[in-house]
């Protein structure tokens, strides 16, 4: 099978949103008036990312999860994807595989596909995503405030933690597997959070390098220090059993691939910020507040600081 009839086969899809999709030499798209456009681009790299034998549907499915992520942080709306692929070989059940994937995640979420790049090389996959978003109304890094809670969606750790036993660093119950695995191999990126955030939130990013490192850019940004609550932070119960062992705790403050969304907020948006958790139906947590000066506290249930590696994961260190 050529190029060609690869990409009509496995990645035309109908794109009735925008003004000229996938087959000319660049789409034409169109931002809802007074908008702008949030742009973001994310890799997959084959033996970085994940292993070469990883399940094909759920590859496809995070693929476009982690843009998804990013621009749910931004508070931005999910409008197109490109899709630049680099395959060492057209495997055409693993593209029918990787493309179903990709496929029922983004219609999930409105995104149509519009264009990309195929070559052979070794496998790689790299998605840039476009959203939309009102421009005073976009989440950025830098608002956070003084006084601000901190809160994050769902739990943390689980993706790190059932990497950890993959890589055979912890070895855990079938039952524990279970319940942490899909937040590793099939994450639900917040996109539906990040909008009702919107004149809500005073910054937000999504971990995807783990809590203390992303929060530590929100940090940076907005030129302020936070004090966490270990013991508030939301974990699955098999987290909360191991929670003192040094890798767990590793797992859940440093681990990779959480892919929730890390915000801050006004005191004074508890309430509504409790609505949303419940008409979402996502968990939303307060796990300490920001305070003046530079860098980042964890406390113990006794108020201890804890030592904590804080760096996440960085190519090249
Ligand atoms: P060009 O040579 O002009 O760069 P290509 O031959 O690379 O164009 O691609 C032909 C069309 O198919 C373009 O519209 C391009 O955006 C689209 N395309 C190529 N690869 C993919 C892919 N993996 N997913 C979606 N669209 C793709
Ligand atoms: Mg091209």
């Amino acid at each position: 099978m050529g190029e060609f009839d690869l990409i009509k086969r496995y990645f035309t899809r109908a794109t009735p949103s925008a003004l000229l999709g996938i087959g000319d030499d660049a789409a034409l798209l169109r931002v809802n008036p007074g908008n702008v456009l949030a742009v973001s681009t994310d890799m997959l790299v084959c033996g970085t990312h994940f292993l070469p034998d990883a399940d094909p549907f759920l590859l496809g499915h995070k693929t476009l999860a982690v843009n998804l992520s990013d621009l749910a942080a931004m508070g931005a709306e999910p409008r197109w994807a490109v899709l630049a692929i680099a395959l060492p070989e057209a495997d055409e059940a693993w593209l029918a595989q990787f493309s179903a994937g990709f496929f029922a995640l983004a219609q999930q979420h409105g995104v149509e596909l519009v264009g990309g790049d195929t070559t052979r090389g070794p496998l790689n996959l790299c998605v840039t995503i476009f959203g939309d978003v009102p421009a005073q109304q976009a989440l950025r890094r830098s608002g956070a405030q003084v006084g601000d809670d901190i809160w994050v969606s769902g739990r943390l750790g689980d993706a790190a933690l059932a990497l950890a036993h993959l890589q055979g660093r912890i070895v855990l119950p079938d039952e524990e597997i279970d319940s942490c695995a899909p937040a590793l191999h099939q994450p639900q990126p917040r996109v539906a959070l990040g909008l009702a955030l919107r004149g809500i939130a005073s910054s937000a990013i999504d971990i995807s390098d783990g809590l203390l490192a992303d929060l530590g850019h929100i940090l940076d940004a907005s030129q302020v220090g936070a004090e966490i609550d270990f013991a508030a932070l939301p974990l699955s119960p098999s987290m909360q059993a191991h929670a003192a062992q040094p890798l767990v705790r590793q797992c859940i403050l440093a681990g990779g691939d959480d892919y929730e969304l890390c915000f801050t907020a006004p005191a004074a948006r508890h309430e509504e910020l409790a609505d949303i958790a419940a008409r979402l139906d996502v968990p939303l947590t307060r796990i300490g507040k920001v305070v003046a000066g530079r860098g980042c506290i964890v406390r113990d249930a006794a108020g201890n600081p804890l030592n904590v590696e804080t760096g996440g994961y960085e190519h090249f260190r």
